[in-house]
């Protein structure tokens, strides 16, 4: 199969994730080795249909298979960039897992919006009620503003929370002519192919 032509003019060191469709991965590698936790291979590699994150066999027609494309300049800027991809799956169940953790930290985020808001706003009634005065520590205002502030800081950690457990789009490590390293394999994928 040939390989389409690669977009000289693209921005090199973006990377890409698409959806790959069905028999599209004709003539790609099927080797690869873990090595330190780093899928090890030539490029196209396709792993296996096993889910990237949890090590479960792909089995319904939910899940997804996705290509990730690295494309990195060479020190001689005469050359053109070297490009990589790596076809790997993420089942029904990881999928709807990050969907969970997309919507609570979309959640998170309101939250700390709001009560950020809330905050400011009892801040400048606090303000604008007492002029010149001191702030006294049983001012309700004072408490409200407390309370949120504690809040904020909260709502913050918790979408920082979400964050970390999204699945992450699997990284170009490092490579050498056609063989390349790429983590963010899950540990039971690691731990299946090790
Ligand atoms: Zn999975």
């Amino acid at each position: 199969m040939n390989t389409p032509q690669e977009n000289p003019y693209a921005s090199p060191q973006v990377d890409e994730f698409v959806e790959v469709l069905p028999d599209s991965e004709e003539g790609t590698n099927k080797e690869f080795e873990m090595r330190i936790g780093k899928i090890v291979g030539e490029s196209p590699l396709s792993l296996p249909k096993v889910c990237l994150y949890c090590a479960s066999d792909i089995e319904d027609d939910y899940s997804l298979r996705r290509c990730a494309k690295y494309q990195r300049l060479r020190l001689l800027e005469a050359l053109p960039p070297v490009s990589f991809q790596l076809f790997y799956s993420t089942c029904s169940r990881c999928l709807a897992k990050a969907a969970d953790w997309r919507r609570g930290r979309r959640k998170a985020w309101y939250f700390t919006g709001f009560t950020a808001i809330v905050g400011a706003a009892a801040f400048a009634t606090m303000i604008a009620l007492s002029p010149g005065r001191e702030v006294a520590p049983q001012d309700p205002w004072l408490y409200v503003c407390f309370t949120s502030g504690i809040a904020v800081i909260g709502g913050f950690f918790r979408v920082l929370y979400c964050e970390s457990q999204l699945p992450k789009f699997p990284e170009l490590n490092s490579y050498d002519e056609d063989t390349f390293a790429v983590s963010g394999a899950g540990w039971k994928f690691i731990q299946r192919y090790r």
